[in-house]
């Protein structure tokens, strides 16, 4: 994943990006519970017209240290931005890899406040916004800004940007030069072009992992034109894995699931899979090689991929979208020739994709499965996502004392 951050674009007269981090969050004093019991006491403070204003957050300050409540600075709301009371946020796994800096090219600038599928009420709007009015409920996905000019951009790719998107957590505001700070948040300022409409009616929570569970796991499916003839397999049945299987189950795709988990094989099939295959089943991966037109893998760590390659029919493609630290060797080049086969990656996808797999998802009923939690659990959700046992989705309620 590439990053924008890059100080020079801050312009001359810019602080450094270390004082601003330094006045931009405040930690909060009060332990976790103190912090949930003066919400209304933040919450009464309307955020100031014209200049950046304090929001309630959730986030770590070291690797090893435990999410928790902090004071956070957002920016003025600007003539293109919407100010986004949140509602609900999703946790997904890379929240928890960024929050304990665990990729190695991507290192976490902290305070670190993590979260990318959020859902809030529209709660303000700058002079020049079209698309959403007070009242409107927005998402937010992985993404704030872009550079909006080069070629992939152009094309609605701005995930790809060549000059690093902004993501919605660590990384450099281009507005402000300051550190991102994502959705674990009471409010959020975002460029209206990168927030998504949420179509009426929508189950809000269910709704929040589409914002990268969802999109990460279409955006593969609609590149490689997976049709409803076709194989495909979801490597790790965990929150972007679930989504993949209801995704690909929805194209009328044959679905299989490989996980680790014995206790998830009857959920696969729940979810929409034929068959759910566990990794240790050496007959069945015997059985079923050289199938499969798309492997979808969201296993967050590496591992040995070549068991999987030869899963692949002439011409497959596995795409990985977990593991984004250094991929294991091993892969044999005879193997990868001989099915013309290749082994590709994706990340999310771009704002209009984005539109597209929430009014896809809103068209057919297609929701993730989630377990809400009180931001005071957090760090309880994290252990269970690295335990893997997430079922499938943990989503942070931040509705208490507003109108959901
Ligand atoms: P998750 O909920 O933890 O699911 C991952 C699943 O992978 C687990 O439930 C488990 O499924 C399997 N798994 C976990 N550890 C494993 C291990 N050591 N060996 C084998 N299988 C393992 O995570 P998630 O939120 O879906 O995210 C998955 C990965 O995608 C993360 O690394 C995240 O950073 C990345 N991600 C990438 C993008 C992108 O744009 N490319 C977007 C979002 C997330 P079973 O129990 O079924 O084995
Ligand atoms: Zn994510």
């Amino acid at each position: 994943m590439s990053d924008s951050r890059n100080d020079h674009d801050n312009g001359p007269t810019m602080p450094g990006r270390r004082s601003v981090l330094k006045a931009g969050v405040v930690l909060a004093a009060a332990p976790l519970v103190g912090g949930v019991a003066s919400r209304a006491e933040a919450a009464a403070k309307p955020p100031v017209a014209n200049g950046p204003f304090t929001a309630r957050a959730y986030g770590n300050t070291s690797a090893t240290g435990p999410l928790g409540p902090l004071q956070i600075k957002r920016r003025a709301v600007g003539p293109n931005d919407v100010l986004l009371d949140v509602l609900y946020c999703g946790i997904c796994h890379s929240d928890i890899h960024q929050a304990r800096n665990e990729w190695s090219s991507l290192p976490t600038v902290y305070p670190c406040v993590p979260g990318h599928e959020i859902i809030g009420r529209v709660q303000a709007v700058g002079s020049a916004v079209t698309k959403f009015k007070v009242g409107d409920i927005g998402g937010v996905g992985c993404m704030v800004d872009s550079c909006g000019t080069c070629e992939n951009c152009l094309a609605d790719r701005e995930q790809n940007c060549l000059m690093g998107a902004t993501f919605t957590y660590n990384s450099s505001d281009r507005a402000t030069g300051e550190n991102t700070l994502g959705g674990y948040s009471e409010k959020m300022v975002v460029s209206e072009r990168f927030v998504i409409r949420i179509p009426p009616g929508a189950d809000l929570a269910a709704t929040a992992p589409l914002l990268c569970a969802g999109i990460t796991t279409f955006s593969p499916m609609q590149h490689w034109k997976l049709s409803s003839r076709q194989r495909v397999g979801v490597i790790g049945l965990g929150g972007l894995g679930h989504m993949a299987v209801k995704l690909a189950a929805a194209r009328k795709a044959k679905v299989t699931v490989f996980t680790t988990s014995p206790g998830k094989v009857a959920d696969a099939r729940r979810l929409g899979a034929q068959e759910a295959v566990l990794w240790s089943d050496t007959a069945a991966m015997k059985r079923l090689a050289n199938r499969f037109d798309l492997l979808i893998s969201t296993v967050p760590q590496s591992y040995p991929m070549q068991p999987f390659m030869d899963l692949l029919a002439l011409d497959g493609t596995l795409v990985n979208v977990g593991a984004l630290n250094q991929l294991q060797g091993g892969l044999i080049g005879m193997s990868m020739a001989f099915g013309r086969k290749s082994l590709a990656g994706s990340v999310i996808g771009g704002i209009a994709e984005t539109q597209e797999v929430i009014d896809y998802c809103a068209a057919r009923g297609i929701k993730a499965d989630v377990e809400l939690i009180r931001p005071e659990q957090i760090n309880q959700a994290y252990d269970r996502v690295v335990s893997k046992d997430a079922r499938y989705r943990f989503v942070i309620d931040l509705t208490t004392g507003k109108k959901a």
